[in-house]
């Protein structure tokens, strides 16, 4: 079964906060929890499923690799999905309290004790931007080695007048009257768990927990306007079209001094005038003359990375496929790099002049230049044609 994204998993968006994220997972850990689920595998399967959301996702690193590489981005950190419920406790404890599950978190959502308990609320400010995509066209040998790129993009930045709040001045921002500046509202219900509080965003405000009377004049309130910026992106060696690489906060500007979405990189790769791609493998196709192909020849061969010498053997046929080791492209997730394949061409003359005419014509009275029954051409050469055939059809 196909592993499920990560965010998708916690219900959150992928430029989530990482408070956002705790209590995303936080929410699905009590509901998933197994002493609220005995015998239920689905509901253990998902506890742990967002346990390792959770790892990936709240350590900063593991997230910019699951951003940028996916799953495969998991590989070579000391990531591992969970096995069983005890670990998950042994891992995550802090975040549920000290005593781990029994803790603080449980009180607190069932109105439990009471006093002390009670933690500050982050109000959310504004409200977050949104992503942008933007297409970056790279050349193999710019994969070949990885590059530094600087895009100029269109999008929303915060407003210079307001500096984002939206509001013409300090005193235009009011408490909002509804949730009187708290940014929520709190129903207090009985369930078969305990006493339960509910706690939801206030609609007036969206949980600002303050509104604007006088709004600022240059962006109409909504704390940012439409403007122009250059980012930078790496682009690691070894990249194919359709990677993605997430620029976190670079997006859009938020609302009213929202969080900034991302800027997403659509890697796309130009074809190239000689080469052609085949997973890490690079495929050349080269043209010999037959004395080059009959007689042995040392030639220089372009790579991604500069020309290379290549030593055809005497006798090689047309079509015969050679190996330049390490000179392909470099593996994106793993070491080493894949090969460059010089596909032999013997290259038949179409012009001739009359000395050259003559001097052909005596050779094909040798015996050895023409092929006898029971000759192979390279074509038999299965193993290593089978190998590119798919790049050049
Ligand atoms: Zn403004
Ligand atoms: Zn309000």
């Amino acid at each position: 079964m196909a592993k499920r994204d990560f965010y998708e998993i916690l219900g959150v968006q992928r430029n989530a906060s990482q408070d956002e994220i705790k209590k995303a997972y936080r929410k699905l850990a009590l509901q998933f929890h197994p002493d609220r689920n005995p015998n239920n595998k689905q509901a253990e399967e998902k506890f742990k499923e967002a346990a390792e959301a959770y790892e990936a996702l709240s350590d900063p690193d593991k997230r910019r690799r699951y951003d940028q590489f996916g799953h495969d981005g998991m590989r070579g950190t000391d990531f591992r999905p969970f096995t069983n419920v005890d670990d998950i406790f042994s891992t995550f404890g802090d975040i549920f309290g000290q005593s781990g599950f029994g803790g603080s978190v449980f009180d607190e959502m069932f109105g439990g004790r009471g006093g002390g308990h009670q933690r500050q609320r982050q109000k959310p400010v504004g409200q977050p931007g949104s992503d942008l995509k933007v297409r970056l066209k790279l050349t193999l040998e710019e994969i070949a080695t990885g590059v530094e790129k600087k895009l100029k993009i269109k999008k929303s930045i915060v407003c210079g007048t307001c500096h984002g709040s939206g509001a013409k001045s300090s005193s235009s921002r009011i408490t909002c009257p509804v949730c009187s500046g708290t940014g929520e509202l709190r129903q207090v219900s009985r369930s078969v768990f305990g006493q339960f509080v509910n706690i939801s965003t206030c609609n007036n405000c969206g949980g600002e927990g303050k509104i604007i009377k006088d709004p600022c004049l240059t962006c109409r309130g909504d704390g940012r306007v439409q403007g122009e910026a250059t980012v930078k992106v790496t682009i690691p060696a070894g990249v194919s079209e359709g990677n993605y690489i997430s620029l976190r906060g670079e997006g859009n500007a938020g609302m009213r001094g929202g969080q900034p979405g991302d800027v997403i990189v659509m890697i796309e790769v130009e074809p190239h005038e000689v080469f052609t791609r085949n997973n890490d493998d690079v495929v050349l196709d080269l043209l010999v003359s037959f004395p080059e192909a009959a007689l042995g020849a040392d030639v220089e061969v372009p790579t991604l990375t500069g020309r290379a010498k290549l030593k055809i053997e005497p006798g090689t046929q047309s079509g015969r496929v050679l190996r330049m080791r390490d000179k392909g492209i470099p593996h994106l997730n793993s070491y080493g790099r894949g090969d460059q394949l010089v596909r032999v061409n013997v290259w038949v003359p179409t012009k001739l002049n009359s000395e050259e005419r003559a001097a052909l014509k005596q050779l094909s009275h040798f015996e050895n230049i023409n092929p006898k029954e029971g000759d192979k051409s390279a074509h038999s050469d299965k193993s290593f044609f089978e190998r590119v055939k798919k790049a050049f059809t």
